[in-house]
């Protein structure tokens, strides 16, 4: 048999390792803004076009690069920063792989233009796809800059691969965050489109916080400091009452590294533990500086995951440092950090489950009533009442609606699966509750039978008949299919009400959630949030969708931003879809609010009234159906 191993081409194996470097625009991001914090730079200057899907440019004042050493900078495992292997375990710098421009190369276009201090002129190397293009002698200013354009021009398959410009701006955002964090005493500036995001002047810590997340964050800090042989912890952490329910702001940088650590974390949302209401998170800042032979920091292509030697001394010093600012800063009430446990009493309070309240009886109730007792129509329960929030966990309303016309649907359908069909029945809402069609519906109802029309079981499924049988509706579900029907709709023809504020809501958020506010306002003023023109890190509102409370606005706002960000649900289309789920995740009624008997009627007559009642907007099913047949089977 003939020899096949053959070694691959560089610019193959190059690309092919750009894959693990490269993922997205903000990865050369964070390799080039390295590299110049590296060279000493004292002022970086990042610029953008379309998220980096066009230009990711790095400029820095550091100390530049010899013609030899800028040729050199490109080939793969070339790196000025360490010699031998033992090096590793004494860095103190980013990079030392020596892969990151090589990699870049492969899969861009790619312009240096480098001097070295104390040279009359500098060099420019222009390379595309791997291949040296061009190398001359420039006249350019001290420092090296580094353009990167058209990022996998080559490799269609990671372009197509690439989110939305919001969602890869974001990311080169959160690496900018990173790293203008880890070091403020160097000064940092970012553009996108030809617009000034951010201007960071060198300052200390504390002041970087606040220049990069508004100057209300300057309040809501608590410095953090221990000094203890293994580590040196220093930082901030948000007061409690700042923890959100996104998990913005959280960041740990270890020899000014930053790092993710989950256990890290774990030992700060310890220190936090009673202090904040559950699924919100904590923000903090912290600075651990620890000797560099006792963390690891090569276990990960890009860097960002740590390795330590003792981490759980580092965690009791963490949690405890934090529980102690808290306490200091009259935050908590003080107790001894060295874990007491008698002392540590009121805390597990919050992790006792809340006691199941005894069984609530629904004194409207009444399973035997007489049909001839039902008056009126549904309007009033049906709709409307739905997507209300302020009465979300009473739903009381004064009086039952009738019975649920959205039986209607069945008459007549064969036994089949039913939940197919249900799509395609149109139903002719204004006509629902009307006396006529009652009669109809009753005839079909087998005589003598109690008119049973809902029934709320554990507080979570929506019980009804059907001709057929029995439906069973996941409350919450069928709410979140409703909402998200809704405002989807009212987003497409603008038509959603608003109600004015009496004292308008003023919230306060951070120059990076702003953004993403004053993309989403639009969206927002369709399904009836009125707004005023943004401030600084301020957004007013005075007027609101219409079933919607004013306690719920925060909230929903902060569940917007949280799932624009974390990019949930992943695989919507539209902005507006994106939207009017995160809407409808927030407002829907959950598991666990009592609905009374006209909620229930509005909620079962409002999903079959949906253009897909059969699943959540979250692709579950949003209810079930048993057959008489079913249950016969059953009972064999
Ligand atoms: P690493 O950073 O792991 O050494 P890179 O591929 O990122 O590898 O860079 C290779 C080398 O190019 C670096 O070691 C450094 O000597 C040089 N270099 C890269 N960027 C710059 C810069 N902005 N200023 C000066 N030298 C640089
Ligand atoms: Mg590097």
């Amino acid at each position: 048999m003939a020899d096949i191993i053959q070694l691959l081409p560089d610019h193959v194996a190059n690309q092919i390792a750009a894959g693990e470097v490269v993922q997205r625009p903000a990865s050369v991001v964070k390799e080039l803004v390295e590299n110049a914090v590296d060279a000493g730079a004292t002022e970086i200057k990042l610029i953008i076009k379309n998220a980096g899907k066009t230009l990711i440019q790095v400029v820095d004042n550091g100390k530049g690069m010899t013609v030899t050493d800028a040729r050199l900078s490109f080939e793969r495992h070339a790196t000025s920063k360490i010699r031998s292997a033992e090096d590793l375990f004494s860095l103190h710098t980013k990079g030392f792989r020596g892969e990151a421009l090589a990699s870049i190369a492969a899969i861009a276009h790619v312009e240096m233009n480098t001097r070295p201090q104390n040279e009359e002129v500098g060099t420019r190397i222009c390379i595309e796809g791997g291949k040296f293009i061009t190398q001359e002698v420039v006249a350019t200013a001290e420092g090296t800059s580094i353009a990167v354009k058209n990022l996998f021009f080559n490799v269609p398959a990671r372009r197509n691969f690439l989110k939305s410009d919001q969602v890869e701006l974001r990311h080169i955002i959160d690496e900018f965050h990173r790293v203008s964090l880890a070091h403020p005493d160097i000064q940092f500036a970012m553009y996108h489109n030809g617009n000034d995001l951010f201007s960071l002047l060198p300052s200390n810590y504390r002041q970087r916080v606040v220049n990069i997340f508004g100057s209300r964050t300057n309040e809501k800090l608590v410095p953090v400091s221990e000094n203890t042989e293994v580590l040196k912890l220093s930082g901030f952490v948000y007061k409690p009452e700042h923890a959100r329910k996104s998990r913005g702001e959280q960041f740990f940088f270890v020899n000014n590294r930053f790092v993710k650590s989950p256990y890290l974390h774990h030992a700060v949302v310890a220190a936090f533990e009673g202090l904040i209401r559950e699924q919100t998170h904590p923000g903090y800042f912290l600075y651990l500086d620890i000797d560099p032979k006792s963390v690891d920091v090569n276990i990960h292509p890009t860097k960002t995951e740590i390795k330590f030697d003792d981490e759980h001394t580092l965690y009791a010093i963490i949690r405890a440092a934090v529980k102690h600012s808290l306490g200091q800063f009259n935050i908590a009430p003080i107790l001894d950090f060295d874990k007491d446990s008698g002392l540590d009493t009121p805390y597990s309070y919050k992790d006792k489950q809340a006691s199941v309240p005894s069984i609530e009886v629904d004194a409207n109730f009444n399973p035997f009533r007489d049909e001839g007792e039902e008056t009126g129509t549904t309007d009033a329960a049906r709709g409307s009442s739905i997507g209300g929030g302020k009465s979300r966990n009473t739903w009381q309303s004064d009086r039952r609606g009738s019975s649920s016309s959205w039986e209607s649907l069945y008459v007549g359908l064969g036994d089949g699966d039913a939940s197919a069909n249900f799509s395609s029945v149109e139903i002719e809402s204004d006509e629902v509750g009307g006396g006529k069609q009652e009669q109809v519906l009753f005839d079909h109802r087998e005589e003598n039978l109690p008119s049973v029309s809902t029934y709320q079981l554990h507080r979570k499924y929506i019980v009804t008949t059907i001709k057929s049988g029995m439906v069973i509706i996941d409350q919450h579900r069928a709410h979140q299919r409703v909402l998200y029907e809704r405002f989807l709709r009212q987003m497409t023809v603008k038509e959603g009400v608003s109600q004015q504020l009496l004292f308008p809501i003023v919230l306060q958020y951070s120059a990076s959630d702003m953004t993403l506010l004053s993309e989403l306002k639009g969206a927002m003023e369709f399904i009836g949030f009125a707004i005023e023109p943004f401030k600084d890190e301020e957004i007013t509102i005075t007027g609101i969708p219409s079933g919607v409370s004013e306690t719920e606005v925060s909230i929903i706002l902060e569940q917007l931003l949280a799932d624009f960000k974390d990019e949930i649900p992943d695989h919507s289309f539209s902005q507006s879809d994106r939207m009017a789920k995160s809407l409808g995740k927030t407002l829907a009624v959950r598991t666990g609010d009592v609905l009374n008997e006209a909620a229930q009627e509005a909620l079962v007559n409002d999903l079959f009234a949906c253009k897909e009642p059969g699943i959540s907007p979250f692709n579950r099913p949003t209810y079930i159906t048993i057959t008489i047949e079913d249950l016969e089977k059953k009972f064999l």
